[in-house]
């Protein structure tokens, strides 16, 4: 099995998969100084596009593929669909649901990091990742951005940057948002538990979130929204 990863539902699939005495491969593309890795063999880094993965998948011919990276690793996922159509490998899309929500969140959609950085002012908390932030450099006020590792973009002129590696609690979002009297936080809509805390904390403080919303998946891909869901599947 060639497992694309890079997610904790990528773990958690892997450890499971490995306990039921399947061969894993899992794939990292190696954006992290000091991931967590998986269970199992890992490789690391880009397969050189379609053709790379293709040729990986002719020559190592897995049972099939679980893309289990991110919502919003589309390059990756686009990749996967094309090179398990090219070689009549089978493919899994594993992804976890979008967030919904619910009474008392001032929820605003923005359609990509771009549109994102036009819809806010005041102290912005970017909790989008590190690729992308560039998107936000024109900013002019204060900016605390936080990502596992330092980003290579530009930063906007005002930023605080955070490095922090989730999950976090309420509490800890709810004084981290305090203490720098935040106006409005950013995020992408990666759904899931590990990093949802956010979400609540802007709710109790009344604080506005502006969420970028998903790419799509390609079509004609089967798509499971939950590693049980997946293993009964494989
Ligand atoms: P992406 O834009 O979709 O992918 C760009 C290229 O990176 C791919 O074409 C591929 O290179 C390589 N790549 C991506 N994921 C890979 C994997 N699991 N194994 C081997 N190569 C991979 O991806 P991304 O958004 O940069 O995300 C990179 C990784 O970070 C993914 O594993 C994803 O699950 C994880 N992640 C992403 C986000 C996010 O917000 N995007 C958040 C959390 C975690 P080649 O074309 O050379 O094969």
């Amino acid at each position: 099995m060639l497992l694309l990863g890079g997610t904790g539902e990528a773990r958690e699939l892997a450890a499971a998969l490995v306990a039921d005495g399947v061969d894993v491969v899992s794939s990292l593309a190696g954006r992290l100084a000091d991931p967590r890795l998986p269970d199992g063999d890992v490789r690391v880094g880009g397969f050189g596009g379609v053709e790379g993965l293709a040729a990986w998948l002719r020559e190592h011919r897995p049972g099939a593929v679980v893309d289990a990276t991110h919502p919003f690793a589309a390059g990756m996922t686009a990749n996967a669909a094309r090179a398990c159509t090219a070689t009549g490998t089978r493919l899994l899309r594993l992804q976890r649901p979008g967030w919904t929500a619910g009474p008392g969140d001032d929820w605003r959609w923005a359609d990509s990091l771009a549109d994102a950085a036009g819809m806010v002012h005041g102290t912005v908390f970017l909790t989008t990742g590190r690729q992308g932030v560039g998107a936000f450099a024109g900013l002019p006020g204060r900016v605390l951005v936080r990502c596992v590792d330092p980003p290579t973009d530009p930063l906007p002129a005002g930023a605080v940057l955070l490095l922090a590696r989730g999950p976090f609690t309420v509490d800890d979002e709810l004084a981290l948002m305090r203490e720098h009297a935040v106006d409005v936080v950013v995020t992408k809509d990666s759904g899931g538990h590990m990093t949802a805390a956010k979400l609540v904390a802007a709710r109790e403080l009344g604080i506005p979130v502006v969420l970028v919303r998903r790419p799509p998946i390609p079509d004609g891909v089967l798509v499971v929204a939950s590693v049980q869901e997946a293993l009964a599947c494989l």
